[in-house]
């Protein structure tokens, strides 16, 4: 079962994609592509033209970054190859973000560009030499009007979140752009939706493009319960999963974890306490260890089940009596898959989540689409509620602003404030331009 599910998973390696990036992404922690990307990364590096339905979360964005990255291979001549709109200044810098880590062992040199502020700065980056440029649409008209940009080697143009820049009135903005850079070229454009305005603009501008669709599967068993707890940090979660196992009535239960370093930490604990009750699955565990673990669960054999979702897929195993979220997933689809593995005969599943605040609001966007309402629990009384670590604290509010500043444009987070203060990814490589030069 296990071999089978090896030879069916496709790997980051089984694209055509570079040493360089393919070490961007073992940094970035992703370890098998999403079904965006498994479907868009040949795509794109066949050159074909792509409308790519996929909202946030499905991991889109790596989806173009990675064969753009590739095609554009490293730095070159003095003017841009590729143009990346999006329709805020917000989005344009998280896509630059995931653009400055996918490329970090590339050769090449990607802007920033969106209103706000003084040009000065961006005027000088794009003097510099420039391969990438991620943008804005007003803000790249207004640099391309003053004799800044030239457009001749445009050749690869994203056009992000467009049902987005549709509903913004960017149109006339983003046909004017169409103009200015070369009719040959490759176009991706990507929306969550697929509205008729956006169906029309594609329809005007792509040459036939593939259609590339991945509508998270919505519609989990309906003999599922969903529930969450707020759980304030890690410590927190471990005190409530100790208090809940205490209950006979989870019996077969899986946990779920979001890196392999916890999958093994709630282990040793429950270990600790159940003796061989529990057993692990993870990318580090041997072929056999992982057959091992997994045939005990599945006989009635121990009672706990820790994982990862990548050790958990492809694994053929339900009819669990809990499936627990320890952490939610980032990517919203994981969260369906996990808790198909719930919901037995004529009874009903349970799927129970432990939230801290960031995670509560990924939890909202689950909502969305499963179309689910999930209940928050009480934290049963005699749950130690642990102080948050500074680092928690820091690495939550990180998370929290980020996923505001791409729902509200005009949301300005107090940590990203600060974070501007001390060092962005701007500066960062404004530096690392000097020193190239
Ligand atoms: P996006 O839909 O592009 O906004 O991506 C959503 C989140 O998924 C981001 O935090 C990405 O860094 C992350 N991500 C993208 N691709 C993968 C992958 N293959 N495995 C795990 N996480 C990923």
């Amino acid at each position: 079962m296990l071999n089978k599910m090896t030879a069916e998973s496709v790997h980051f390696e089984d694209f055509k994609l570079n040493k360089q990036l393919l070490n961007a992404v073992v940094d970035q922690g992703y370890k098998i592509p999403t079904p965006v990307q498994q479907k868009t990364i040949p795509a794109i590096l066949a050159g074909h033209d792509i409308i790519g339905i996929a909202q946030t979360g499905t991991g889109k964005t790596a989806a173009y970054l990675l064969p753009l990255l590739y095609k554009i291979k490293y730095a070159q001549g003095e003017i841009p190859r590729a143009l990346i709109l999006a329709p805020s200044k917000e989005l344009a810098i998280q896509i630059f973000e995931n653009l400055i880590q996918l490329s970090k062992y590339c050769d090449i040199r990607s802007v920033c560009l969106y209103g706000g502020i003084g040009p000065k700065t961006q005027i000088e980056q794009i003097e510099a030499g420039v391969d990438i440029i991620v943008s804005t649409p007003g803000r790249f008209l207004e640099l391309y009007r003053k004799g800044v940009i030239k457009t001749k080697s445009l050749n690869n143009f994203v056009l992000d979140e467009a049902d987005k820049m549709m509903a913004m009135g960017f149109v006339p903005q983003i046909r004017e752009i169409l103009e200015k850079i070369p009719r040959k070229r490759q176009n991706l454009l990507f929306s969550a939706t697929f509205p008729e305005k956006v169906q029309f603009f594609a329809d005007e501008f792509l040459e036939f493009p593939q259609k590339i669709e991945v509508t998270p599967q919505s519609t989990p068993a309906e003999t599922i319960d969903h529930y969450y707890y707020k759980t304030p940090n890690v410590k927190t979660k471990i005190n409530l999963l100790w208090t809940l196992l205490q209950d006979d009535s989870f019996d077969k239960v899986i946990i779920f974890t979001k890196t392999k370093e916890i999958a093994n930490n709630v282990f040793k604990f429950l270990d600790r306490k159940l003796s061989d009750q529990v057993r692990v699955i993870h990318g580090n565990k041997g072929q056999n260890s992982r057959i091992n673990a997994f045939n005990d669960f599945r006989d009635g054999k121990v009672r706990v089940l820790v994982t990862t979702d990548v050790s958990a897929r492809g694994l053929d195993i339900n009819m669990v009596s809990h499936v627990i979220n320890f952490d939610v997933p980032r990517l919203y689809e994981e969260y369906v898959h996990r808790i198909g593995r719930t919901g037995r005969a004529e009874q009903a599943g349970i799927a129970l989540s432990f939230a801290t605040e960031v995670e509560d609001l990924h939890l909202r966007e689950i909502e969305k689409i499963i179309s689910t309402k999930i209940a928050e629990r009480p934290l049963p009384p005699q749950v130690d509620i642990a102080k948050t670590p500074p680092d928690e604290s820091r690495d939550i509010a990180l998370e929290i602003d980020n996923i505001r500043r791409r729902a509200d444009p005009e949301f300005k987070g107090a940590f990203h404030e600060k974070k501007n203060k001390q060092k962005s990814p701007f500066q960062k490589q404004k530096k690392s331009f000097r020193k190239r030069r």
